[in-house]
């Protein structure tokens, strides 16, 4: 019987919810690929309650007890002496949310002598060292297009959040101000930019998709180009390079993976690339950017407005630089976790694990990494190498 560590968010600070805002989630029939939702044989949880938090334990505790198999839940993730650096010897899988990520570094790899699979409850398997687990044989998968449509609207929300200046707007009412100047003085329309996509997979093209109708021009850069279809649909104009993207970019959105190509992509080099007063919003991952660059150029004005959900480490120190830096719309990483995505990702994991335990295949869109090699969507998605490096010291600080 396996071991199960599962590595989840703490639940809110006034307790785990008793009631919800809404009644339930609207039904899907398939994502806009036309790939199936998650086919578990059944779930154990309400579609709609918090499934992401240490309490939710993503609904699998009755489904895996009753096979025999042991779980462990717990936020306690970072800091050699954490719950999960002690429970990790004879743990057969862990299962971690990119929000809240176990960071399985090499050094926490090589502990793990039972470990057979790593599984990301969500999109974005780059806290677990690709490397390691090609090395050690251990399987890496994630639930593909789980969340990609809540984060396109979350990039289409932070866009016009920044153009348009909310947050700041917002604060002026509760303070008890009527500053309509002060609001005013940094606000735009977008109608007539021109907005750019850092991938068009398929966070990126939802993003285009969302934003068509808001008469932008749109454009993108990514490995492999869309259909000559798509792109006259969307009116897009494709670069080869980010850099000429950026070069003409009122507002740019980086919607691709973290890996070693993509890592500190936006750097002191790129920024100054991009248009003066230009918005970047970055729901991707926190280390595509230069941390320092990106206080600079909003300090400088070079960037008009920074936003997104994404850090590194996560949780960010409370000193992080993001967190004062000027004009910036930053949450902590939320996008992909609404109750809507969690109902999806928590049936994902499911699928995953009774695959797993009935020796079945786990769909190809769902491998990141397997029998030693990058396969399904990190065949496609991810290069070679390892870019969780500096997840050492991220997993040795705890908060
Ligand atoms: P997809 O795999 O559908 O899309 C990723 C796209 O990135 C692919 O089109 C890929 O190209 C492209 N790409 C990879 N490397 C580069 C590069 N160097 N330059 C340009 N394009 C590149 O994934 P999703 O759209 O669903 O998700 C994208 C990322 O968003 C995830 O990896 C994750 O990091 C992040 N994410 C964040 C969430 C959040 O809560 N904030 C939640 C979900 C995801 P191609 O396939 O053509 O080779």
């Amino acid at each position: 019987m396996a071991k199960i560590v599962c590595v989840l968010y703490d639940d809110p600070v006034t307790g785990y919810p008793k009631s919800y805002p809404r009644g339930g989630l609207p039904l899907l029939q398939k994502y806009p690929d036309g790939q199936s939702l998650p086919t578990p044989e059944r779930v154990d949880f309400e579609p709609g309650t918090l499934l992401g938090s240490v309490s939710g334990e993503l609904g699998l505790r009755k489904f895996l007890e009753s096979q025999g198999h042991k779980l462990v839940v717990t936020s306690d993730k970072d800091g050699s002496n954490s719950v999960l650096d002690r429970e990790l010897s004879d743990a057969e899988i862990v299962i971690s949310q990119p929000f809240w990520p176990a960071y399985m570094t090499k050094e926490r790899i090589a502990k793990a002598s039972n470990l057979k699979l790593i599984v990301t409850a969500g999109i974005g398997s780059d806290h677990t060292d690709l490397k390691a687990a090609m090395e050690k044989n251990i399987t890496v998968a994630e639930v593909t297009y789980c969340n990609s449509i809540s984060v396109a609207e979350h990039v289409v929300m932070m866009i016009l959040g920044l153009v348009r200046n909310y947050i700041p707007s917002y604060q002026w009412v509760v303070k008890g101000g009527w500053n309509i100047a002060d609001c005013a003085a940094r606000s735009y329309d977008i109608e007539g930019m021109t907005v750019g996509t850092v991938a068009a997979g398929r966070i990126g093209l939802a993003v285009l998709r969302r934003l068509k109708p808001f008469d932008v021009k749109l454009h993108y850069t990514d490995k492999h180009r869309l259909s000559a279809e798509v792109e006259k649909e969307l009116g897009l104009t494709y670069h080869p390079s980010v850099e000429s993207l950026v070069a003409c970019c009122d507002v740019v959105t980086i919607n691709c993976p973290l890996h070693p190509e993509t890592e500190h992509l936006f750097n002191e080099t790129l920024i100054n690339k991009m248009k003066y007063g230009a918005y970047l919003v970055n729901t991707a991952r926190g280390k595509i950017c230069d941390r320092d660059a990106i206080a600079k150029a909003l300090e400088s004005g070079k960037l008009a407005g920074y936003a997104g959900d994404v850090w590194f480490p996560q949780p960010a120190p409370k000193d992080h630089p993001w967190r004062t830096m000027p004009h910036h719309g930053m949450t902590p990483h939320i996008s992909g976790t609404t109750l809507s995505a969690q109902a999806r990702y928590a049936a994902g994991v499911r699928e995953i694990l009774e695959c797993w335990f009935a020796k079945k295949p786990i769909r190809n869109e769902y491998l990141i990494v397997d029998k030693g090699k990058l396969a399904g969507t990190g065949k496609h998605s991810y290069t070679e190498g390892n870019a969780t490096k500096g997840s050492e010291e991220a997993a040795k600080f705890s908060t």
